[in-house]
């Protein structure tokens, strides 16, 4: 009987046993928490498209078995040595942002988000893809108790990488910003555009999409199935921002000659293939192309409160955590509308 009484705390994680094989539900002991860490109790982890890097091995020297998932909302359950400003039962969340070194030379110019070895949950450690996850407390950000922890998730990734994108875009209110996509970026990009006083151009494919984008925000709906979206946007003055976020370079390059003068194309969709535009197209008009990498927890922060303040919520299909494969399979099939998450 003794044998039980010291029987370790044991919970349920799904983690990929190694590049490119399947998921696999396994039980696992609590973690503890090191030094400068805290344990989260899991309540929701949404599943971002990025998680291909951990189940696919495409991010170099991730050790396997891995548990993927960085966006994570739950509860402090522990706090390891030298944790203050955090407390057990605080509610928190954790993006792409899992840890900065602090010593590299972005770290030191205070540019935190472009840390030169950026700790990622999922990728460097086991994310959220279980119940219990120790994180450093760099990583965590504070989630309003308005939030419902499932509709919170995205917000930490897809939400706060949209968000921070526009908000540092340098176009003012009533600018012509244009949203390429309608996904798990977009839907939320065109919420945000609208709430920063846009005036919003939502980019789909076929005319069924023009309702929920009106319904989103937009206030025009430009079909690229059937028209030229640089066209359109040209005739309407030509847009300060275009926020591409379907991982498309073809669609992207074709966007270039859609800019204003001083317009910006800001690249999220996350592709391999090369996107096309010549020096004259940036020349002309002293146009630009931008990648962008999510935020900082403070930018997660930030993201939160203007999502509480302006009621923009992601739009979610959840599925318990036993289900993680079905769940990453329909995330993959591009059919989810539009953020796929686990629920613990
Ligand atoms: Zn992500
Ligand atoms: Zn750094």
């Amino acid at each position: 009987m003794a044998a039980v009484a010291i029987a370790t705390r044991t919970m349920k994680a799904a983690q990929i046993p190694g590049p490119g094989r399947p998921f696999e539900l396994v039980e696992r002991e609590v973690p503890e928490p090191g030094q400068g860490e805290v344990r989260i109790k899991v309540q929701a982890c949404g599943i971002c498209h990025s998680d291909v890097l951990t189940q696919g091995g495409h991010y170099p020297g991730i050790v396997y078995p891995r548990v993927p998932g960085h966006e994570v909302v739950g509860t402090i359950d522990a706090l390891g040595d030298t944790v203050s400003g955090w407390r057990v039962g605080q509610r928190v969340g954790v993006g792409w942002h899992g840890g900065r070194d602090g010593t590299c030379i972005s770290c030191r110019r205070g540019d935190f988000r472009n840390c030169l070895n950026l700790r990622i949950p999922g990728i460097s450690y086991d994310g959220g893809y279980q119940e219990y996850v120790v994180v450093p407390d760099d990583a965590l950000a504070a989630v309003p108790d308005s939030l419902h922890a499932a509709e919170a998730a995205p917000l930490l990734c897809a939400g706060l990488t949209t968000f921070n994108a526009l908000r540092h875009s340098g176009a003012l209110p009533g600018a012509l910003v244009a949203v390429q996509g309608i996904g798990g970026l977009g839907h939320l990009a065109i919420q945000y555009a609208r709430k920063f006083g846009y005036n919003v151009a939502a980019i789909g494919r076929g005319s069924e999409n023009a309702e929920l984008a009106g319904k989103l925000g937009a206030n025009t709906y430009i079909d690229s199935t059937a028209t030229s979206p640089a066209e359109v946007l040209l005739r309407m003055g030509g847009a300060q921002t275009i926020l591409a976020t379907a991982p498309n370079s073809k669609a992207m390059s074709s966007l270039m000659d859609g800019l204003a003068p001083n317009g910006k194309l800001i690249v999220l969709g996350a592709a391999f293939d090369a996107i096309e535009v010549t020096p004259i197209q940036l020349i002309s008009g002293s146009r630009a192309i931008q990648g962008w990498l999510t935020g900082t927890p403070a930018d997660a922060e930030d993201t939160l409160h203007f999502s509480e303040l302006t009621g923009i919520r992601p739009m979610i299909e959840t599925y318990p955590l036993d289900q993680a494969g079905e769940a990453y399979a329909r995330m993959l099939s591009g059919d989810a509308q539009f953020r796929v998450v686990l629920t613990m």
